[in-house]
């Protein structure tokens, strides 16, 4: 230690590997922390080996991380093409011409502390028809095609609600950038060919690119995409592989014009051998095909992906040739060893379903700096670390599995297989406490809370027997009034709320 009582291998120097969008989120997150004299932080990226860059759909949180950067909306959002998002449309999950909304936000508000969804099932029990969704402020506005906000700590009722937003991914790394260089980040273009650690611990002292230049550092952060450049390639961290219950492992992607005005919310439309997503930005509309490479060949996902762009719009088309990607579902072992913490895609992967990847990204660097390493090889910081994301990976990991399991679309063998596949111990108790009890609470800080995974149960078809007994504290003729107050407002409320274009024009329109 010290005189100060600092740890003496205090860390000084931070080297990102990797510029994609966790390369670039974590340079602009650190500044948040360091001044450049008191932490020098690198980031490396290859010019030759390319960004994924497909990320374009997102969660709420994200607007936590922007304004934690210090990032302006209206700026941010002209700058990126961006689009509100209020929620994801599911077509056909359930069965084809079915669709459901997990809206962001929520459905009315508890009642003497029992959940607001517990007195509408007693309602349907009594035979009131309204559907759950008419009580989401966030999926009647979506509906609309709307767009609104509270302003905060208000009253109002568009308070319920909750954004997040699409945006283009490359564009969204090229702000990232420019803000963070200019808070003294230092840039490399240059590829690591090789690492070099310690004989003694194994921590890792510095990379090597092909140029000859050494770069040395006290503590890396792996942003190098699948390929795991540190915490796989060198560190040897292992991978648990999750695709016998997320089989998807592989994506065509194509962006298309735009004919109509942006809808705020993405649409996932279940396919034979998949899913096909439509994400709607302000200059172009982002589409793709997430599939079971078993289930169907690469030519005929392309193709079924352009004819699809053709059957939304007679003129649409690509603007650009389809682009394939493979993946394998599934996290590290350990995202956190010696001296490295791996960001991003080399941390794992949970397929785009519910737009977590970049939520991960951020929730990974909110939890590196709550856990930020007091020497180079915190065993302590790093178990910390390893166990809270491992328990987000996997509570996300369930919520996707629930979508493919709880379908009824019969007689198709990847959706029949989808349904009798065995699933996590950990999903079926939710299922259990959902269909018996309506009970959809599940203690724990993880992104996906009550109203997210009621959307999907409710969505998807599994229908509860009962409902909470604490529902029933209120009379009946309270209680319809009570719901239909809600229900009133919501509409009321996203009636006059603008439409979903115009917000975009008036506010962040892309130069
Ligand atoms: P990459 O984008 O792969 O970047 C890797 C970086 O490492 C690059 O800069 C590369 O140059 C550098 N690098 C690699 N090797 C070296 C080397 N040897 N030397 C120097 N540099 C090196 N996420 C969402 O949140 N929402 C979505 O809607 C969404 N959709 C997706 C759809 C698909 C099909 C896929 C595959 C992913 C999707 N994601 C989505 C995930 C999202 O794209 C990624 O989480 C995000 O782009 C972060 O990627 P990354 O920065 O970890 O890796």
């Amino acid at each position: 230690m010290t005189q100060h009582g600092a740890p003496a291998e205090t860390i000084r120097h931070i080297v990102i590997v990797g510029g994609g969008t966790a390369g670039w989120m974590s340079a602009a997150f650190l500044t948040n922390f360091f001044k450049p004299h008191q932490m020098k932080i690198t980031l490396i990226e290859s010019p030759e080996i390319g960004t994924v860059g497909v990320g374009e759909a997102t969660i709420p949180p994200i607007s936590f991380f922007n304004q934690a950067v210090g990032i302006n909306e209206a700026e941010f959002m002209s700058a990126t093409q961006a689009s509100f998002k209020l929620g994801i449309e599911f077509c056909g999950w359930r069965h084809d011409g079915h669709s459901y909304m997990h809206p962001f936000g929520t459905y009315g508000s508890p009642i003497n502390g029992v959940s607001f969804h517990a007195y509408w099932l007693r309602a349907r029990a009594l035979g009131y028809k309204p559907d759950l969704s008419e009580f989401s402020m966030s999926n009647v506005a979506a509906t609309k095609n709307r767009f609104d906000r509270a302003a905060p700590n208000s009253r109002d009722p568009r308070a319920a609600m909750a954004h997040a937003y699409h945006f283009d991914a490359s564009l969204y790394a090229r702000y990232l950038r420019t803000l963070a260089e200019g808070r003294g980040i230092r840039r490399i273009a240059g590829t690591i060919t090789s690492v070099g650690q310690n004989p003694h611990d194994g921590t890792i002292e510095y990379v090597s690119l092909s140029d000859g230049q050494r770069v040395e550092g006290d503590y890396f952060i792996d942003c190098s995409g699948f390929r795991g450049l540190l915490i796989e390639q060198t560190l040897k961290a292992g991978y648990e592989d999750w695709s016998d219950m997320l089989p998807a492992n592989r994506a065509v992607a194509v962006p298309s014009a735009r004919f109509e005005a942006p809808v705020p919310y993405t649409r996932a439309t279940a396919l034979k051998a998949g899913w096909q997503w439509r994400i709607p930005l302000q200059h172009r509309t982002g589409n793709g095909y997430v599939y079971v490479s078993d289930y169907i060949s690469d030519d005929e996902a392309a193709q079924t992906l352009l004819a699809n762009l053709g059957s939304e719009h007679p003129h649409n088309k690509a603007l650009a040739e389809p682009r394939f990607l493979r993946f394998t579902t599934g996290r590290r072992k350990v995202s956190r060893m010696k001296n490295v913490v791996a960001i991003g895609l080399s941390s794992g992967f949970l397929e785009p379903l519910e737009s977590t990847s970049i939520h991960l990204i951020q929730h990974g660097l909110i939890k590196f700096a709550a856990t930020f390493p007091m020497s180079k090889n915190d065993e302590v910081s790093a178990r910390l670390y390893n166990r809270i994301m491992a328990e987000e990976l996997e509570q996300i990991r369930d919520f996707l599995i629930l979508h493919y399991h709880a379908n009824a679309r019969e007689g198709e063998p990847l959706w029949d297989y989808l349904r009798h596949m065995p699933i996590p111990d950990s999903l079926r108790e939710k299922l259990s406490l959902f269909e018996t009890r309506g009970l959809a609470i599940f203690p724990n800080q993880t992104i996906f809370q009550e109203p997210n995974w009621l959307a999907v149960l409710m969505g998807q078809g599994p229908q509860p027997k009962g409902y909470d007994p604490l529902a029933d504290s209120i009379p009946e003729r309270d209680l319809i009034a009570a719901l239909e107050r809600v229900r009133t407002l919501c509409a009321q409320t996203t009636d006059r709320m603008p439409a979903h274009d115009e917000v975009l024009k008036r506010y962040c329109a892309a130069p």
